[in-house]
């Protein structure tokens, strides 16, 4: 992990447009010419090289753009979606059929839980939720029909941070695939160099970075990959999760600057964490020594890149949380939204929010607080001015623990 530099892989690819332009030439067509019959045949049964049929399958931006994906985690082969969710469920329908079992974390984004809680029974998968941070009890769900271990790197909202070669141990001892959702946290962790069979990513946040457009990408090996794009069984090509090339194209551009981008985005929150523990906040970031899982953290990740550019802070109640993110919105500190990985920072109340469809018994056994705010610290230029007016808000509200 230390010795792999993801930013330099992507760099090192040499993908030109068709006239010689520096950028990939953007291909908006759905179905794709041949001059023989039978080649066309061929591609229909993924025996060319090359050779591009329908844009459902593949086109030929989409495949630039998967490349440099690929190139980022190390993995043979990526193939991208229309939306993250759209990665997480082709890849999960891949891999099970009715009668199957996943280990999943409770702590995951609230529309995976949902997938994994109320839809995937409809088939008849069963799903086992755990706290993956503690190795017994994946180890203890685990059951004949299990084919899944389904974790977050740094988990939504709760930022955990999943010990991914040690789950990966587990996954590969009992003959199960480990899936990692690592959108929190692209170029700061590896999940397949780090152990990961399959590594999913909602683009629409810190990747594409620019909150105009939803976006997913799921990177692996190539069969698997071929497996979800099978013209007869793939969920891939049959569910029809497909990316659009002009947006394949945008966010390719934005690739090129994550680097830059996720530096800033850990320098700025690590400031902010900071800051919060200063004035008595109980705060939750990985880069912060108090943190759970800070030591783990610091053996995984890729040092440059910091520690994330999120962070939780937890007000008690949610009253108290409406009144903090409606006077932060109000003095400019950023927006009251959800999603993250934005140049301007993000906040919601996350029990209301982004993990509503988890059930409020199963949010307090999981430790989310109902004041638990969730930041996605932004890449202001002067983060100590941003502070200051985080603070005057805090104050204004009684909301500092040393001063209420
Ligand atoms: N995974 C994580 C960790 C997320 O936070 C989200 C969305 O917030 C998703 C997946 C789903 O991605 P999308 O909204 O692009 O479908």
């Amino acid at each position: 992990m230390k010795n792999f530099d993801p930013s330099a892989a992507i760099m090192s690819l040499k993908q030109f447009g068709e006239f010689g332009g520096v950028n990939p030439s953007i291909t908006d067509s759905s179905t794709f010419t041949f001059l023989g019959a039978k080649t066309m045949l061929d591609t229909f049964h993924g025996e060319t090289e090359g050779c591009f049929l329908y844009s459902r399958h593949w086109n030929p931006m989409n495949f630039m753009l998967s490349e440099a994906l690929a190139a980022m985690e190390n993995t043979p082969a990526a193939w991208v979606t229309g939306s993250g969710m759209g990665a997480i469920t082709s890849t999960l329908l891949q891999l099970v059929n009715s009668g199957d079992h996943i280990v999943s974390s409770v702590t995951t984004y609230g529309g995976t839980y949902a997938f994994l809680k109320n839809w995937l029974p409809k088939i008849n998968v069963d799903v086992t939720f755990v706290n993956t941070t503690k190795l017994d009890e994946v180890k203890n769900a685990i059951r004949p029909n299990t084919k899944i271990i389904y974790t977050e790197s740094i988990s939504n909202p709760l930022l955990q941070i999943a010990d991914i070669p040690e789950l990966s141990k587990i996954a590969h001892e009992h003959n199960l695939k480990l899936i990692v959702d690592n959108t929190f946290s692209p170029m700061i962790l590896a999940p397949y160099v780090l152990g990961a069979d399959i590594v999913v990513y909602s683009m629409t946040k810190f990747i594409n970075g620019k909150n105009d457009c939803v976006a997913g990408a799921i990177c692996a090996d190539k069969s698997f990959i071929n497996s979800l794009i099978d013209v007869n069984n793939g969920t891939a090509m049959l569910l029809g999760p497909v990316l659009d090339p002009l947006r394949s194209s945008s966010i390719l551009k934005n690739l090129h600057t994550l680097h830059i981008r996720m530096k800033q985005h850990s320098k700025n929150a690590l400031f902010l964490a900071e800051k919060f523990t200063e004035i008595g906040l109980r705060v939750s970031y990985p880069g912060l020594p108090t943190h759970q899982g800070n030591e783990l953290m610091k053996t995984l990740m890729n040092e440059q890149f910091g520690f994330g550019g999120m962070i939780a802070i937890d007000v008690k109640t949610s009253e108290n949380a409406a009144a903090l993110m409606e006077a932060m919105q109000d003095k400019g500190v950023g927006y009251l939204a959800v999603s993250l990985g934005y140049f301007k920072t993000l906040f919601s109340n996350s029990g209301k929010s982004t993990s509503s469809e988890v059930p409020e018994n199963i949010q307090a056994e999981m430790g989310l607080s109902p004041g638990l705010i969730r930041f996605s610290v932004g890449l202001d230029n002067d983060i100590e001015a941003t502070y200051n007016t985080i603070y005057s808000c805090l104050k204004d509200l009684n909301l500092i623990p040393d001063v209420a």
